[in-house]
């Protein structure tokens, strides 16, 4: 279709103006998806992440089926895992565990450097509470980060003070002398979200007026972030969610990074697993059916092992020194 310059606007391309900023506004509402998105505050040594989960959550949730508060609180865990494994340089892999002796006794959540995740949840019954202290029983929370080789490996142990994850998060922060972090952290059946917010070390700033500058400006930003509804964090686009909280100040929002689902189960790490249960427990289930099947935990994937290749398994020599399926 051609038009004929007549000194102003045609309906027909006022119309096409209009609707061409309708679906421009449009665009912008729609949150931004499966994305994770670094930012800093120009003006002083704050900088930030916000993360979303979408057919990366759909995908976790693809095989499992888990009460309401459990469900949840894995997509936290896992919006938690990706934030964390966003504030470390680190090659490998950053694993949020909980362990305890309540309705949900495991929950685990992985993120490699590549921002692939995977998470599981292992519950005895349907707890009712969404209190994390209840549903873990007082259990124990560590944050681990590992190099693919296994070559390094830190740890650190996060204090259950808190009811939510993210309180407990922030105490970890605390009392691990990194530097002063807060989360906050929503999810649902439809996906799930997370947003951090870190103090950075000042450089070389000498003047006390100056450090006082950067400490209120940290407590102002927490407590706008704090304003923040669970629905905004999920619904609105980066963008609006950075103006809605911060327009008062100049904040440079970076490039997003794409966040998957993937496993890194594998035959070798199953193969590996099942050389760590022994041959005698192996071979015992060959006695009762024709192969030995195992499910990744993860993922729902199926490895099946017959005679012949559990007998290759245990040949002697074999892949000796492999790791677990985990
Ligand atoms: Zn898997």
């Amino acid at each position: 279709m051609q038009y004929t310059a007549v000194g102003r606007a045609s309906p027909c391309t006022k119309w096409l103006a209009v609707a061409s900023a309708y679906r421009l506004i449009r665009g912008s509402l729609v949150h931004d998806r499966d994305s994770l998105h670094q930012f800093l505050f120009e003006a002083f040594p704050v900088r930030g992440h916000i993360v979303h989960l979408d057919a990366t959550w759909a995908a976790l949730l693809e095989h499992r089926t888990y009460p309401e508060e459990i469900r949840d609180t894995l997509g936290e865990a896992v919006a938690a895992s990706v934030l964390l494994a966003s504030t470390v340089k680190f090659d490998g892999l950053l694993t949020l565990q909980l362990q305890g002796q309540g309705p949900m006794h495991l929950l685990l959540a992985q993120c490699t450097n590549t921002l692939n995740v995977r998470a599981l949840a292992r519950y005895r019954e349907d707890p009712q509470t969404r209190d994390l202290t209840v549903l873990s029983g007082e259990g124990r929370l560590t944050v681990t980060v590992e190099t693919d080789n296994q070559s390094q490996r830190y740890q650190g142990i996060v204090p259950l003070a808190g009811q939510r994850l993210a309180d407990c998060l922030q105490g970890y922060f605390e009392n691990s002398e990194q530097l002063p972090t807060r989360l906050w952290l929503y999810a649902d059946e439809q996906g799930a979200s997370g947003m951090l917010l870190q103090r950075l070390p000042a450089g070389n700033v000498d003047s006390s007026s100056r450090l006082a500058e950067i400490d209120d400006a940290w407590r102002r930003v927490q407590l706008l972030a704090d304003t923040l509804k669970p629905a905004e964090l999920r619904a609105l686009s980066d963008r609006e969610i950075l103006h809605r909280l911060f327009n008062e100040d100049d904040v440079r929002l970076f490039e997003p990074t794409p966040v998957s689902f993937r496993c890194k189960c594998s035959r070798e790490r199953v193969e590996g697993m099942l050389r760590s249960l022994g041959e005698g427990e192996v071979r015992s289930i060959l006695t009762e059916r024709p192969d030995v099947e195992v499910h990744c935990d993860f993922c729902n994937r199926a490895y099946t092992f017959d005679a012949v290749d559990v007998e290759r398994i245990f040949k002697p020599g074999v892949g000796e020194g492999s790791g677990t399926v985990h």
